[in-house]
């Protein structure tokens, strides 16, 4: 949960089920309020104070059907909730790394998962979503019942309406070869990890999704010795290929230098959240990204080392490997399909102000810029500065048609992507 930026409405509305969203839907409506809608907290877009606030918590049932392979998730169910729910049926969703995330703000941004150059993002999957738009209306929509309104919805993020549950489709993955390879940024130059990384991704089967992450861990007793202190960058593997296959791939990276650890192996589906071992405790942070065509593997050493443990303060930056499914068109907004690489940095808010990591944020990303196409929804923390550019122009003249004709006078601007 995002605890940076302060959420303060003047009534909460603890949603148990559709009728409860139409009733705050309705009354926030009415009196002229904004609305806003939260499941976990951890997309909270910036400072808010004064609306309505419906709390989905409580609408977190999951219900797999094994036969057509389709999971129906609540509004607040959290992809931990979904992954369990669906490895017992030897399937998997298209989750992200973190099992904290709510799955249904996560598939709305479009959804870059675990398996993403495998099967797409998790928007291509969805199959059908019960929305209350401003009017207060549920409705159940389809690519072929309302084709524009189901567009915009997947990638368009919350500004439609609030979504109380998603009809999504499962994929037949029981299994992963995968894991993190570990090196000292400190004992391997971090530009030569970064160039061995990009030059492995040229050669790829779409089977293999993986990002690299840099980080200073801090000095901190409750991290494990072999952590603390310690300026890493590690490469996070997901293969839905065999492990031989997998072993095989990973050569020229274990070939780059000596690792502090190398987790690499064959798991249960469930077990993938350990890939990336994401923070599942509240804390503060601002974070922003860039979508690029290519990855210059200079520039990109560049800002690792504006970020690294020169810094005055500290930054993850995460650099993840696109293409593949993500590249194939989707009947959805989710935009820059031709992106080739997203680069992330989130920066915890732990005394530094958000104006100074803005500045270092812009200077980090302008390093890349030369390949910039736009930025992701799902990875923009706290930075509700410059919506526009979160999609191409003829997407946002899309959405901009949807938004007058469901939210005509902007009840939804609880979210990042508001112009
Ligand atoms: C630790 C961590 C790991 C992450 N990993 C990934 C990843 O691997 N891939 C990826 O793509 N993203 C990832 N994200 C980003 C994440 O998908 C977005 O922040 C997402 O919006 C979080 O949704 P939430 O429900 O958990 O948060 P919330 O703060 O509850 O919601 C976030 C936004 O969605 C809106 N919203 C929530 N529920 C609804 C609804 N029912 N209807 C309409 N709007 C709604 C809210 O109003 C808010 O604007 C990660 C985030 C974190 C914190």
């Amino acid at each position: 949960m995002q605890t940076g930026f302060a959420t303060r409405p003047a009534l909460v509305f603890g949603a148990t089920g559709t009728d409860d969203v139409v009733a705050a839907v309705s009354h926030a409506a009415g009196a002229g309020l904004p609305l806003g809608v939260q499941a976990t907290g951890h997309g909270v877009p910036g400072d808010w104070e004064g609306g309505v606030l419906i709390s989905t918590r409580r609408m977190d049932t999951v219900r797999i059907d094994p036969g057509t392979r389709t999971a129906t998730v609540g509004a607040g169910a959290r992809w931990g909730q979904v992954v369990a729910a669906s490895v017992a049926h030897g399937l998997a969703p298209l989750n992200g790394t973190a099992p904290s995330v709510g799955a249904v703000s996560y598939t709305l941004g479009g959804g870059l998962g675990i398996l993403g150059r495998t099967f797409g993002y998790a928007a291509d999957h969805v199959r059908a979503v019960d929305v209350v738009t401003a009017d207060g209306v549920p409705r159940h929509v389809t690519a072929d019942s309302d084709p524009e309104l189901f567009w915009g919805l997947l990638g368009g993020g919350a500004q439609l309406g609030v979504v109380t549950s998603l009809e999504i489709g499962l994929v037949p993955v029981a299994r992963l070869y995968g894991g993190a390879l570990a090196f000292d940024g400190r004992e391997v130059d971090p530009a030569d990890v970064l160039r061995g990384y990009e030059r492995w991704t040229r050669t790829l089967p779409d089977e293999v999704t993986s990002s690299l992450a840099a980080l200073v861990y801090p000095d901190l007793p409750q991290l494990p010795p072999h952590l603390r202190g310690r300026y890493l960058l590690l490469i996070r593997i997901a293969s839905t290929g065999s492990a031989a296959d997998g072993e095989r791939l990973v050569a020229p990276l274990r070939e780059i230098g000596p690792t502090v650890s190398d987790t690499l192996h064959e798991m249960p589906y469930a077990e993938s959240p350990a890939i990336h071992g994401d923070p599942d405790f509240p804390h503060a942070y601002y974070g922003d990204n860039v979508l690029l065509g290519e990855l210059d593997p200079a520039a990109g050493a560049e800002l690792l080392a504006l970020t690294g443990p020169a810094a005055p303060s500290m930054h993850v930056v995460q650099m993840n490997h696109l293409g593949g499914a993500l590249a194939r068109p989707a009947a959805n907004a989710v935009p820059y399909r031709e992106a080739g690489w997203l680069i992330r940095i989130l920066s915890p808010l732990d005394g530094t102000d958000v104006a100074t990591l803005r500045a270092l944020h812009a200077e980090a990303f302008g390093l890349v810029a030369p390949r910039a196409l736009g930025r992701s929804l799902n990875f923009a923390f706290g930075g509700n500065d410059r919506p526009q550019d979160l999609y191409d122009p003829e997407t946002l003249k899309r959405l901009a048609v949807l938004k007058a004709t469901y939210d005509p006078a902007n009840l939804f601007t609880y979210h990042h992507g508001t112009p």
